[in-house]
């Protein structure tokens, strides 16, 4: 039904310390270099935002429920899931 639904997944790479419950969770999370983690650029809906502090991917695949669900299981509830809808997403485009 919500298969438009656009969100973004955000990990603070500053409260992340490496346990990867969320890779048993969702396989979208990988681990990346350093030992924490990112996402596969190949499965987001556009380019993986990493920076200092933050790695950021954009999904439209209908799993917001797995990236919930990772979300849940982190222990240092260092990953956040927002939603934008569609309307959102036309307008911001640059
Ligand atoms: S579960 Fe949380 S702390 Fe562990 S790797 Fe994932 S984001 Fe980092």
């Amino acid at each position: 039904m919500d298969t438009e639904t656009t969100y973004r997944v955000a990990v603070d790479l500053d409260a992340c310390d490496g346990v990867f419950a969320c890779l048993v969770r969702d396989d979208r999370f990988v681990e990346a270099d350093g030992g924490l983690v990112g996402f596969d650029p190949a499965d987001a809906a556009g380019p993986v935002e990493r920076t200092a502090d933050e790695v950021a991917a954009t999904f439209s695949d209908g799993r917001v429920d797995e990236a919930r669900t990772a979300a849940a299981a982190c222990p240092l509830d260092a990953i956040a899931v927002e939603e934008r809808d569609a309307a959102d997403r036309r307008g911001g485009d640059a």
